[in-house]
């Protein structure tokens, strides 16, 4: 059978800074698959978001899910505005719907250096920052979404759910990135982030994880309790390989990843289930800055490479990943110097400024790397 060359994706711009970042990441897609010579993209923009819920009541219209579940992959900016919220007091979020309704149960989260961006870390290892996070993304503490209990205006409650089935596709996902990881020279060493000295569904969750753990004698394993990481990604991150935790804590820990690489604009993330995956940029909609041109675009770009390259793997078409590849270092080539300087961490430089240095790199890079 002839490999694919065309592919469909559902793009939701979301909210705020989302509508400035997509169009320039879509423009950068194309221009990269366009050098591969034969493959083509489509791109389907649909409404989903606060925004939309406030225009027509619905967070995420079911001709946008119908889409999106058609699509080949989607790719989403970000979605939500602190000003807009259900009565309960909580936040239009459909970007956690399409999680929990697709089946996204790994939330990938890499964090590494990009060099040119100035290391939020003094330590000469901090360049050699290369971990990825990964975060359950349809369970946890997040299963009590839309189901937490109020008792009068006296005490609230939410309850975290580990199950059996998610925790072992969740593990054996982090094992087979590992070893992908270990043929490129990474250590192969997969951490359970956890809070098993407290928690019974923690205990649990770090169980499930030693059986797996029994499968796959070619890579290391450790554990490690949530609080104890938190210390290590700042005092030692250029160790890590691996994490893979509950929803809530990969929610926070995959923020203070942001951080080690320089700021949210820079965070690439992708959500991906055994049958949909869904492309964004780690950071919210940024309301503080929208409509000004600050954004950073790089995260959202990444995140368009992450989407060609799980195209390419999953479709076994290796042209997809060429162009991911062209795309990452397009972004390496553009920061690489030191002189683009995103507003983000106290440049000049804002969303434009950064998406013509891509462009222009991606314009004089070979297709493939030397
Ligand atoms: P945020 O990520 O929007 O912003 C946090 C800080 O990072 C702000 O100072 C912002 O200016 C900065 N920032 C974020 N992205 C940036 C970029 N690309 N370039 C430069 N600076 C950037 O988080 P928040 O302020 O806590 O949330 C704002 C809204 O976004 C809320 O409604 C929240 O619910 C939503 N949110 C959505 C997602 C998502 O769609 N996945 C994720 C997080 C927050």
């Amino acid at each position: 059978m002839a490999a694919r060359s065309a592919f469909r994706i559902a793009v939701f711009p979301g909210d705020g800074i989302g509508r400035e970042v997509t169009e320039p990441c879509i423009e950068l897609m194309q221009a990269a698959v366009r050098r591969t010579g034969n493959l083509s993209l489509s791109f389907e923009r649909l409404p989903a978001g606060a925004a939309t819920w406030r225009e027509t009541g619905e967070a995420l219209p079911k001709t946008s899910m119908a889409a999106a579940r058609r699509a080949d992959a989607i790719l989403l900016a970000c979605m939500g505005d602190p000003a807009i919220r259900y009565p309960d007091g909580t936040e239009i979020a459909p970007q956690l719907d399409l999680r929990f309704d697709l089946g996204l149960y790994a939330g990938v989260r890499p964090v590494f250096a990009i060099p040119g961006v100035a290391p939020v870390l003094a330590d000469p290892r901090a360049p050699t920052i290369d971990f990825v996070l990964i975060r359950e993304s349809t369970e946890g503490l997040f299963a009590s979404r839309g189901k937490g209990i109020l008792e009068g205006d006296r005490e609230a409650r939410e309850t975290l759910v580990i199950t059996r089935t998610v925790s072992e596709r969740l593990f054996d996902f982090a094992f087979r990135l590992a070893r992908s990881r270990k043929e490129r020279g990474r250590p192969g060493v997969v951490t359970c982030v956890d809070k098993a000295n407290v928690f019974t569904a923690f205990a649990f969750f770090r169980k499930v994880f030693d059986e797996r753990v029994a499968l796959n004698p070619d890579l290391g394993a450790r554990h490690a309790y949530v609080d104890a990481t938190a210390l290590d990604m700042v005092r030692r991150p250029w160790d890590l390989d691996v994490l893979v935790t509950e929803n809530m804590f990969g929610d926070i820990l995959s923020d203070l990843g942001a951080g080690l690489m320089g700021g949210l604009g820079f965070a690439p993330s992708a959500d991906i289930g055994d049958s949909h995956a869904v492309f964004q940029p780690c950071h919210g909609s940024a309301p503080d800055i929208a409509g000004k041109g600050f954004a950073n675009p790089a995260a959202m770009i990444l995140s368009g490479a992450m989407l060609l390259d799980w195209l390419g793997e999953r479709h076994g078409v290796p042209s997809c990943a060429l162009a991911g590849g062209l795309l990452r270092r397009s972004v390496d080539a553009a920061f690489a110097g030191g002189g683009l300087k995103p507003r983000e961490t106290g440049g000049g430089d804002g969303t434009m400024a950064i998406v013509r240095a891509v462009s222009a790199a991606l314009a004089e890079l070979p297709l493939a790397e030397d």
